[in-house]
């Protein structure tokens, strides 16, 4: 089974917001589970009981080597009772990364593919030729975002969080920040931070609102100017940030997604964005999991 721990929220103590008359707490998903944590141990919830209910024994997915989705896909398959496979972008490098490493040990069977191969991910033909290799699975997709996944992203607000005027939050698939979307206030607003370069995220988002007929109460702000250079891309600034943050408060951020969002937030706030009694809350979505393989391949040491 696949039980989550209590979450708790934190309130952070500086005087940069302080002074504004401002609050900023952080919803700690990241310690819902050990190994499934954060935003993903949501977007598992439910395609894994549906697995259940499809009476599948086996769960397939995609991923990178350095994926948050294939390390919780992993073990959460594991503690539910399932077999799993990983379809992994790029050839096999050993030893294999944490990442790796950890989803081989909780039992997951990793199939790599070239990059070519890889993009056929959502093709039926492809697929086909995966249950001819792998036999009969549940299909999650690349960083698992569905109907599914929404129904347990729409979760992670929860009734006390209705006290805060803003909700912060990363951006992948952006299958988290939709399931935010679909569970806002109308007194809230929610700022999406993009972890990808590009204004296609605009139009991503908005094509997801309608495609799962979402309409959010409040205002849903997405911004793509803090994503450092791209998706798994980082800059000095954004690791002097993550070991200030660590040192402050001992909270640990993954350069991929949250420590992205958290220092937009906090430069929203030098800028003097959010409105005297404005109440943020930060969603730490997790991740951590990739720190370990991110210091091994550049060679630092953030705090993890
Ligand atoms: C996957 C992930 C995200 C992005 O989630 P999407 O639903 O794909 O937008 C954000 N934060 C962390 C830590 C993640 O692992």
């Amino acid at each position: 089974m696949l039980i989550p721990n209590s979450i708790a929220t934190e309130n952070l103590k500086h005087p940069l917001w302080e002074n504004q008359g401002l609050q900023l707490s952080i919803k700690r998903l990241d310690q819902i589970h050990p190994k499934a944590s954060g935003n993903k141990f949501f977007k598992l919830k439910y395609n894994l009981k549906h697995a259940q209910i499809e009476g599948k024994s086996t769960v397939l997915t995609f991923g990178g080597a350095y994926s948050n989705h294939i390390y919780s896909t992993a073990a959460a398959a594991k503690y539910a009772g399932f077999k799993s496979i990983g379809i992994i972008r790029g050839e096999e490098t050993l030893p294999l990364n944490p990442t790796l490493a950890s989803a081989k040990a909780q039992g997951m069977v990793l199939h790599y593919v070239d990059r070519t191969t890889y993009r056929q991910k959502t093709e039926v033909a492809f697929i086909e030729t995966l249950k001819k290799q792998f036999g009969d699975f549940y299909l999650i997709p690349e960083g698992g975002t569905n109907a599914l996944a929404i129904k347990g992203t729409t979760e992670i607000l929860t009734t006390e969080d209705k006290a805060y005027t803003h909700i912060c939050s990363a951006i992948g698939t952006g299958g988290t920040l939709l399931g935010l979307a679909n569970s806002l206030e109308n007194h809230q607003e929610l700022l999406g931070f993009s972890s990808l370069k590009g204004s296609f995220i605009h139009q991503e988002i908005a094509d997801g609102l309608q495609k799962f007929g979402i309409i959010p109460q409040g205002k849903v702000n997405i911004l793509d100017n803090y994503h450092f250079g791209g998706y798994g891309k980082h800059t000095q600034d954004l690791l002097d940030f993550i070991r200030w943050f660590y040192k402050e408060f001992q909270i640990p951020l993954d350069p991929v997604y949250t420590g992205k969002m958290v220092y937009g937030t906090l430069n929203l706030i030098k800028k003097q964005y959010f409105p005297k009694g404005a109440k943020i809350l930060l969603l730490h979505t997790g991740g951590l999991q990739g720190i370990a393989g991110f210091n091994q391949r550049f060679g630092f040491a953030l705090p993890l």
